[in-house]
């Protein structure tokens, strides 16, 4: 184990209160592409003009369709070894909040509780008329499906220029406000208001820990930064237990 690993585990021991900020990275290694691997791009259409309420305006049945093949390869990836050792330091530390800029649900098939959506979830459709929502996790077969009432149901996602869900930023904001250390594992960290939670944080002289194979904007005033995949760098961090928060 580096160093720079194994004082980050320390610093971990220690704590009362851990605030973790997962991005696409930490599904990576499930399989599931990260926004900016295949260049911001799908097919050839930019991601932004399927992410918005204007591109889903224009053409439901198409943005419904693009969705519908994320929702199919999703369905059938597996939560590994990153998801778990974040729902082993959930179990141990007495304060815990898991900020999540992914969509994909594997963290609550992992069995991580203290959850916040800060970009919603794929597998919740949310009807554009009475605003009813569920979780349905089938093949929709229909493109665009309808709510009970007649309203198109679009996907409970946030799109480019949209509110966060209600209370999702304050949620973040008090986790990472009142941790002793804050972890940041996955993302480029180019989104916000996501990407707002790190400097205050750091403003403050919190530890924190960045998880990333690249080097980020934030790399540099991070306490430590780790270098590698989170699958293998976070269960290093959690691995063996301890007496977590003496
Ligand atoms: P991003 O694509 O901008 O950045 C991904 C980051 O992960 C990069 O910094 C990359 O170096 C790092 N990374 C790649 N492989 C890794 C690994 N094995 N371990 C750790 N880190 C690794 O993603 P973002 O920062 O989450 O922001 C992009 C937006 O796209 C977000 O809004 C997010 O909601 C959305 N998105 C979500 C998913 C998902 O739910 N899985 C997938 C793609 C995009």
């Amino acid at each position: 184990m580096s160093s720079s690993v194994e004082a980050a585990r320390t610093a971990l021991l220690r704590a009362g209160s851990v605030a973790v900020l997962t991005g696409a990275g930490v599904s990576a290694e499930s399989g599931i592409p990260t926004f900016r691997s295949n260049g911001g791009y799908w097919r050839t259409h930019r991601f932004e003009d399927l992410a918005t309420p204007q591109g889903f305006a224009r053409d439901p049945k198409f943005v419904w369709e693009w969705y519908e093949e994320r929702r199919r390869s999703i369905a059938s990836a597996t939560p590994n070894a990153g998801h778990a050792a974040l729902v082993e330091l959930e179990r141990r530390v007495r304060r815990f909040t898991l900020n999540t800029q992914n969509m994909d649900g594997l963290h609550d098939l992992a069995g991580s509780k203290n959850i916040v959506k800060l970009h919603g979830d794929i597998w919740v459709l949310r009807c554009t008329r009475c605003r009813r929502e569920r979780v349905d996790r089938t093949v929709l077969r229909e493109l665009p499906p309808y709510c009970e009432c007649g309203g198109m149901l679009r996907p409970g996602v946030v799109w480019f220029g949209e509110m966060l869900p209600e209370g999702a930023m304050e949620r973040a904001s008090d986790a990472v406000h009142n941790a002793d250390v804050v972890i940041v594992a996955g993302t480029s960290a180019r989104v916000y208001p996501a990407a707002g939670l790190i400097p205050p944080a750091m403003e403050r002289g919190t530890a924190a820990i960045e998880i990333n194979p690249e080097a980020t904007d934030f790399s540099s005033d991070v306490t430590f930064s780790l270098r590698g995949p989170s699958a293998e760098i976070l269960p290093m961090l959690i691995m063996d237990g301890g007496n977590y928060g003496s």
